[in-house]
């Protein structure tokens, strides 16, 4: 049969789509084997004959003008792609309002963001839709349909309408807030039950597992039936219990609900790789040789009021202001890469970026040295990797992060003879599965301080004993274990409970 038995629902194609000067299109495999797409591309090519579901925008969505589906062959091996047309209202509907404006406030703890009045709720459920009824016409009867993300959160429960044998497997990107944040969202009842329609409802790290079971029950009084006792390896300093129990399996009107903790990793191949070139080596040097005697503090994240750059750069102005004995000594290189399209939420974060780099760099700066350097634009990895080593310091510090790969980057791209410290978040889910870290609490001044006065004052001693460490932790979480786990569980979803070992 032409059924697929794993079929992929991202919102974005798994290729990039070039625009030629004949006014056809090309689909390019992604250049870099690292990112999302080529990760989920990954497991698809282990599960037989794969297919994607992925939007693709139509000012007529009855008269696209291209093919619905075309059949890719490429280094991942051969898969469908099932592109569903859909008007330019639509995408800002479903995805740059109710999924950017109103769920990604609250998924990230920020309530005081969350924009309600523009939702339209009936698109949404529209969008959401036309994704199930798309994935339920190439999963196979035996197959397996991979959700991701909260932008399509109610593709399982449509999909389990239309197809009730069929396996389900959603994953979480984001982290998934306690029950006073969650249930801010009007819709929180539907989204719950579609989540629930799922055989497995996926997660990066336990404490968003515990999230979504306390939540879950509270609104539907599903049960957990069976969990394991989880011990994070990081301790941050008090701030949170890091060791409980973390539900396994729930249960909901006579169904039974996997629920799996499985952390997406870093290609640390592809990252050793890469990192050690001579392209690399001369970059490197290139860096070193600017940033002169002084230490070199690298900040990397996407434009985003989540990712506590402005919070980065007021310590940065009060380490300033606080030791003018480090005045032409340190720098600090934040790249902060802005969204392609614009919303005013991240225009406000860029602007304050810019001010404050334009305010320190005025007050500090001199005809020698210029404390802050900012990039806006998105730096290749191979680039990037060059930076990673140069970095005496990195400073990851998101108010709130899903997982946060950068860290992890940072750590990997260092390779073996590679030190450096690493002031990393309490509040990126990474925080648990690295070891080594200095642990922050962006929301105190008293903490980014002392963090970043530690890092700056850090031995190569004590570097190189926590970088071992960090090295550790951080290959023990990368891609290849995430693929491999992910693939086993769908195997045995598709055996089904009984016949597992
Ligand atoms: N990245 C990049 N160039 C840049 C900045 C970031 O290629 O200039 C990549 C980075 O290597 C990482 C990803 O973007 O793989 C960011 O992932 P992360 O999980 O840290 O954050 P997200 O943006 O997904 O919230």
């Amino acid at each position: 049969s032409d059924r697929s038995d794993l079929v992929v629902v991202y919102h974005r194609q798994p290729y990039e789509e070039v625009e030629l000067e004949d006014g056809t299109t090309e689909m390019r495999e992604n250049k870099s084997p690292n990112g999302i797409v080529p990760t989920l591309k990954g497991v698809m090519g282990q599960m037989g004959k794969g297919a994607w579901v992925a939007w693709k925008h139509a000012d007529d969505p009855a008269h696209p003008d291209f093919e619905r589906v075309v059949e890719i062959d490429d280094s991942y091996g051969q898969y469908k792609v099932s592109r569903l047309p859909l008007t330019p209202e639509q995408v800002s509907s479903f995805y740059h309002v109710t999924s950017k404006e109103a769920f990604w406030p609250i998924l990230h703890g920020f309530k005081e963001r969350y924009n309600y009045d523009p939702v339209d709720w009936p698109t949404f459920r529209e969008v959401n839709w036309a994704f199930a009824e798309a994935a339920a016409n190439e999963v196979s009867d035996t197959g397996v349909v991979w959700v991701h993300d909260y932008n399509l959160w109610l593709v399982p429960g449509y999909l389990r309408q239309l197809k009730p044998d069929v396996k389900i497997a959603f994953f979480h990107h984001t982290p998934f807030p306690s029950a006073d944040m969650f249930n801010v969202l009007p819709w929180r009842e539907e989204i719950v039950r579609s989540l629930l329609a799922c055989d497995s409802v996926g997660f990066h790290i336990p404490r968003y597992a515990q999230n979504f079971a306390s939540v879950a029950h509270s609104l539907t009084r599903a049960r957990t039936v069976t969990d394991e006792y989880t011990a994070d390896t990081m301790t941050p300093r008090g701030a949170a219990l890091s060791e409980r129990f973390t539900p396994k399996v729930m249960e909901w009107r006579g169904r039974r609900i996997a629920i799996e903790v499985n952390p997406v990793g870093a290609n640390s191949d592809y990252l050793s790789e890469i990192a050690d070139t001579p392209e690399v080596d001369e970059k490197v040097a290139a860096i070193r040789e600017w940033v002169g005697d002084a230490q070199m503090v690298l900040s990397v994240s996407r434009t985003d009021y989540t990712k506590g750059n402005i919070e980065q750069l007021e310590a940065f102005e009060r380490l300033m202001a606080r030791r003018p004995e480090l005045h032409g000594k340190v720098r600090l290189m934040m790249v902060s890469v802005g969204a392609n399209r614009a919303m005013t939420a991240y225009e406000e974060v860029q602007q304050r970026i810019e001010e404050l780099t334009g305010r320190i760099n005025g007050t500090y700066g001199s005809f020698e040295w210029q404390p802050v350097s900012l990039i806006s634009s998105a730096i290749p990895l191979v680039e990037l990797v060059a930076y990673y080593r140069a970095a005496d310091v990195a400073s990851i510090t998101p108010l709130a992060d899903g997982l946060n790969l950068v860290a992890a980057e940072y750590v990997l791209a260092k390779g073996a003879g590679g030190t450096g410290a690493l002031i990393l978040s309490e509040f990126a889910g990474c925080a648990v599965l690295l070891n080594g870290a200095i642990p922050v609490n962006p929301f105190s001044h008293a903490s980014m301080d002392r963090a970043l006065d530690q890092a700056l004052a850090m031995d190569d001693q004590e570097k190189n004993a926590r970088m071992a460490e960090l090295r550790k932790s951080a290959r023990l979480w990368n891609i290849s274990a995430w693929r491999e786990s992910t693939t086993r569980h769908f195997r045995e979803l598709r055996r089904g409970p009984e016949e597992r070992e």
